[in-house]
């Protein structure tokens, strides 16, 4: 599977996700509709990588304030400390 991670670095935000390729939100990393994009501007998605434990790593690496899996697409799962 491919998993992406998305920041958000708007101050008020500041997070990071970490999606599955086929996530709606995340599209393999092009992201939502345009329609859904409020700020681009503070929006950025990762390369992709092949674990979800790498991209969580990734995530963690990004020193964005708060790191979690999708709500949508990994519901179930959270990133190891
Ligand atoms: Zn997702």
């Amino acid at each position: 599977m491919n998993f992406y991670v998305h920041t958000n670095s708007e101050p008020s935000r500041n997070t990071a996700r970490v999606h599955v390729g086929y996530c709606r939100l995340c599209r393999e990393g092009k992201g939502p509709s345009d329609k859904l994009v409020r700020k681009r501007v503070f929006s950025e998605w990762s390369s992709r990588y092949d674990s979800f434990e790498a991209a969580c790593v990734a995530a963690r690496k990004s020193g964005r304030k708060d790191v979690a899996p999708c709500g949508n697409c990994l519901r179930n799962r959270s990133c190891p400390e």
